[in-house]
């Protein structure tokens, strides 16, 4: 893909294919993006437990608790997407479904990535295009083709594969590793945003610092969406 394409696509997939091939899609970072997505149709997910398993496998990407939680976190979110969902709930399997494929320890046995991204955004888009319009319409459609626009610009916010932090800036200050800190730490739930104020507080603690990168600052202070794995924190943060 080139810089216009990515920046214009609206394919999740696409983007994710991309990432794939070019070696830059990280267990952690592909994780977050499931996490996230999930987090969009929050309230399709009838169960506490599939709940439960988006937010182990968000804290799993962090490795704070163990895989032995995840996987029982996910055996639980399996037993959700088995139950009779019914012929009027067609949203709240789909989304269900999608809880399973974020909270997967592994993808049967190989790396979690690429797959378990695959199918989580698109169960998640079949959730979302199905709440309030029946199956196979037109209005169904242009749902699904909305939800995909939300989550390519998900990927945008995670991944940034044109950008690379300049060799001389140095972003170690521990002021400035503090405000970045709080600033993946505060987010409104379930959504699981991240606060623009305190993104916005971080950049101009780095333009004091020195920084004068122009894309790295403007990522900061835009508008976003940002969740957590955003590209230009995780940076701050030494993370990939
Ligand atoms: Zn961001």
């Amino acid at each position: 893909m080139t810089p216009d394409e990515w920046d214009n696509a609206n394919d999740p997939q696409q983007m994710l294919t991309f990432l794939r091939d070019t070696g830059r899609l990280s267990d952690r970072k592909a994780r977050l993006y499931c996490v996230a997505v999930c987090r969009r149709v929050w309230p399709m997910m009838r169960d506490e437990r599939s709940r439960r398993a988006v937010e182990v496998a968000e804290q799993f990407a962090d490795e704070l608790p163990g895989g032995e939680s995840l996987t029982i976190a996910s055996a639980e979110a399996r037993q959700v997407k088995r139950l009779d969902h019914g012929p009027d709930d067609a949203c709240g399997e789909w989304a269900a479904t999608a809880a399973l494929h974020a909270a997967w320890l592994d993808w049967f046995g190989s790396k979690y990535g690429y797959n378990s991204a695959v199918y989580t955004n698109r169960t998640a888009c079949h959730a979302a295009a199905s709440r309030d319009v029946p199956p196979s319409t037109p209005e169904c459609r242009k749902a699904a083709d909305a939800e995909q626009a939300a989550q390519a610009t998900l990927v945008r916010d995670i991944f940034n594969p044109y950008y690379t932090l300049p060799p001389l800036l140095k972003l170690s200050n521990i002021d400035i590793v503090n405000l970045a800190q709080a600033a993946y730490d505060d987010r409104t739930l379930p959504a699981g945003t991240l606060a623009a104020a305190r993104l916005a507080a971080l950049a101009d603690a780095l333009e004091e610092a020195g920084c004068t990168d122009d894309e790295l600052l403007g990522h900061l202070r835009s508008p976003g969406p940002h969740v957590r794995g955003c590209f230009a924190l995780d940076l701050v943060l030494g993370r990939s």
